[in-house]
């Protein structure tokens, strides 16, 4: 079997690019691919995943998380030249219209919070998350009996985002800044308290702290998204996560654990097999 039809096979996730450079994440399964936002530029999205073995016309959709640039940099161009279909709230649509982004009319699809819908085989819930968009989401996908949670661009970790990830074997979360580099940096006074507050982004101890005491059996993949590029690395991400759970006398064995790259594809797990196709030098 070569690699395009093992991904076309299994349930697969590879990020495209993960920080605030722009996010683009790839999940496929026996039925089909979408994409979970497009914060990359089109061309780039598409040289992407012909290197994972993937052609566009493969992908049934896109979930669309919030209207930050860094999450739909490439939409306006797949969705007029791909003609993919784009899925997100009504609120969330007008937030994107708001900032003069031009979707074809036939690529827009809209989802309701409450309700869980199915695209290309994948069992889709969402869920709000805090953070500083008009409305942003998080995303719970199912598929051959795995899950995978998304929880980036939050302030805080709700009760309900809590319950979204605890739920996951594979969850891809938010450890955007390395705290001191934020404070010692030369970001102005009002941006870093923006990045910090309830309506920011999650720091590497924030979300260390969090998984170390909320660690479930189920989770089996960890990748840690949304780096900053200026005030955090993989090795500070890393690090914060390590020594949290080593603090807490918290296990992290058997769980595989990646930073994903901020401008480049990442390994690609596949949940399936519970195994990567690439592993990573910087599994535990
Ligand atoms: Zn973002
Ligand atoms: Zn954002």
């Amino acid at each position: 079997m070569n690699f395009k039809q093992r991904l076309l096979k299994e349930l697969i996730f590879c990020s495209l690019s993960s920080g605030s450079s722009g996010n683009c994440y790839y999940l496929g399964n026996g039925f089909g691919s979408i994409l979970i936002d497009a914060g990359i530029s089109a061309t780039v999205t598409r040289k992407f995943l012909k290197d994972i073995g993937v052609s566009i016309q493969d992908i049934k959709g896109v979930l669309i998380s919030h209207n930050h640039t860094d999450h739909i940099r490439g939409l306006e161009v797949l969705t007029r030249k791909n003609h993919l279909p784009a899925y997100t709230t009504v609120n969330i649509w007008k937030s994107i219209f708001d900032r003069g982004i031009n979707i074809s009319r036939d690529c827009i699809r809209n989802i309701q919070k409450e309700e869980r819908f199915s695209l290309a085989g994948f069992d889709i819930e969402i869920y709000p998350v805090s953070h500083d968009a008009p409305e942003t989401i998080g995303f719970h996908i199912c598929s051959g009996g795995k899950s995978i949670t998304i929880a980036t661009d939050l302030g805080y970790i709700s009760k309900t985002a809590a319950g979204y990830i605890k739920k996951a074997n594979l969850l891809i979360i938010e450890s955007n800044y390395d705290e001191q580099m934020l404070l010692d940096g030369n970001y102005p006074y009002s941006l870093k308290t923006r990045i910090k507050s309830d309506h920011g982004h999650l720091g590497n101890h924030q979300t260390s702290e969090f998984l170390a005491d909320n660690i479930s059996g189920k989770l089996s993949h960890i990748c840690l998204a949304h780096l900053s590029k200026n005030n955090n690395n993989p090795q500070k991400a890393l690090q914060a996560l390590k020594q949290t759970f080593s603090d807490k006398e918290v296990s992290l064995k058997g769980k595989y654990i990646t930073v994903l790259n901020r401008n480049n594809p990442s390994e690609i797990i596949d949940l399936a097999n519970q195994s990567t196709l690439r592993v990573s030098s910087k599994s535990l």
